[in-house]
Formats: C-alpha cells, structure tokens, sequence
C-alpha cells in the first residue's frame, strides 16, 4: 500500500487523461513546423532565420515556432514599446518588429553587436528596423540606469529576456519596475534543455548544468512573487511569460 507522503506525491501530479504535452514525438513538432509556422513565417523571418543556421552559433536563436508565438503574443496585446535583452542576430527582434505597429519601439539590448548586425541587413529589408534602439553592452547597468531615472517606470508593454541565465532574477527586480501593470515580461530558457527535471547526477553539457541552478531558482521565484501572474509553455526551450498586477 502507498504511504501517506507517496499518495501526497501522486496527488500532484498530472493524470493519465488530458495532461499530455503536444509534442510527444520529433514529428509532432515537425508537423507543427510545417503545418502551422512555415507556411506563414513571413520571407523575411525565413530569410534571417536560414542565415543564422550558418552561423556557429546558431543553438542560440530563437525557434521558428516561438517567433510565431512572440509575434502572435505581440499582436494579441497590442503591444507598442517593448525591449529585448539579447538580441544574438535578430529573430525574435525581428518577430517583435514585424508585430508592432509603425510607431512600435524596441529597446533591444547585446554586448554583442556583430551578430546583430549580421542579421540588420534583413530588418531594414523587412522596413521595420526604424522601431528599433540596440545598444551594446551589458542590459544590467541599462535597466540600472532607467530604474533611477524614474522616466521609465510602469512604461513597457512587453519584455522579453533571453541573455545571461545568471542575471534573469537581476533582471526581474529591475524590470517588474518598468513594465506597466497589465504588461508582460517573457523569460525564456525556462525548461532549460529539459535539465529542470534531470536528475543531479545526469551527464549535461558544461553550460547546461552551470546555468541550470539560476534556471530553477528563477522558476521557483516567479510563482512566489505576488506582483506577477505567471503562466509556462513548453513553447520553444520554454517561456514563462509573467504578467505584472501591482
Ligand atoms: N533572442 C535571440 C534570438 O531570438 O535569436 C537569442 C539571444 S541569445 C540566446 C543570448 C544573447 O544574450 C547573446 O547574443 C549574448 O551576446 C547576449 N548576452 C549575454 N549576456 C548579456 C548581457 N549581460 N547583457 C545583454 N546581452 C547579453
Ligand atoms: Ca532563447
């Protein structure tokens, strides 16, 4: 018979009936790709996400799917002044761009600016590269900055953070100051390679395992921040998007 703690266990946990994630299979994902994101990924996306597979560090970009959900996203929310913390060559920017209106602004952060300017050629095609402010160097001093300054606060409609792993909760005091009431900061990275869940002994890549602390303790943190409404989706590597009440 189950002991009492092992019952409490099961309790949480998912049923057999509704609970399955979509992507139970590579071709699950594959036919999401094709059915849903390929057909209507507009050219330049397409053109700026097959240029960053060339690049070396192409792990880093963005999926065509989660482009598709930030632009949705975007759109849903009529978002208008937003900012990006890491940019790597521009496919979730791009996504953004595509989204806001003509006025739309991104403050979009790097401490790289090659491989932004690697992808600016495609953005300014796309005609959406006006929206956009880069400023290179490390976002903390930035938000640091904006923070003190005052102007700022309450002021973004949408945030999406997906740079130093170390620095999301860093991130997070600055930036539940600076999105308004009603917005939405999105992290990304959240399911991090599925290590969430590997056991501690697992054998993970040396960057995965070392980022994978500031993960979990980001993913503990968020549902205990009373200013923030959070919702998970195993979108991409995961996003949690975390809308501020108060
Ligand atoms: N959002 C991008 C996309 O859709 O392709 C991917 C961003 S990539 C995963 C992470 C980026 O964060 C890298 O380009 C890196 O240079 C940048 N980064 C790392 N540390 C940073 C920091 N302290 N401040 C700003 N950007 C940083
Ligand atoms: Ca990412």
């Amino acid at each position: 018979m189950a002991s009492n703690n092992e019952q409490q266990n099961q309790a949480g946990r998912h049923q057999e009936v509704g609970h399955k994630s979509l992507l139970q299979s590579d071709e699950l994902y594959q036919y999401i790709l094709e059915t849903s994101v390929y057909p209507t990924e507009p050219e330049p996306m397409k053109e700026l996400r097959e240029l960053t597979a060339k690049h070396p560090w192409n792990i880093m970009t963005s999926s065509a799917d989660e482009g598709q959900f930030l632009n949705m996203l975007l759109k849903l929310m009529n978002a208008k002044n937003t900012m990006e913390i890491g940019v790597y060559t521009g496919y979730s920017l791009l996504a953004t761009a595509l989204a806001l209106p003509d006025d739309g602004k991104i403050l979009a952060m790097d401490i790289n600016r090659e491989n932004y300017e690697l992808g600016l050629p495609v953005i300014q095609k796309a005609g959406v590269a006006h929206k956009i402010d880069f400023k290179e160097g490390p976002a903390l001093p930035v938000l640091d900055q904006m923070v003190a300054e005052g102007k700022y606060h309450g002021t973004f409609d949408f945030i999406f953070v997906d740079a130093d792993k170390d620095n999301y909760l860093n991130y997070h005091e600055r930036l539940i100051e600076l999105v308004k009431v009603g917005g939405v900061i999105g992290y990304d990275n959240t399911l991090w390679n599925g290590s969430v869940v590997a056991p501690p002994d697992a054998p993970l890549r040396k960057y995965v395992k070392y980022y994978r602390d500031f993960v979990m303790k980001l993913n503990k943190a968020l549902p205990a921040d009373p200013r923030i409404e959070i919702c998970m989706l195993p979108v991409g590597d995961g996003i949690t998007l975390c809308r501020r009440i108060k």
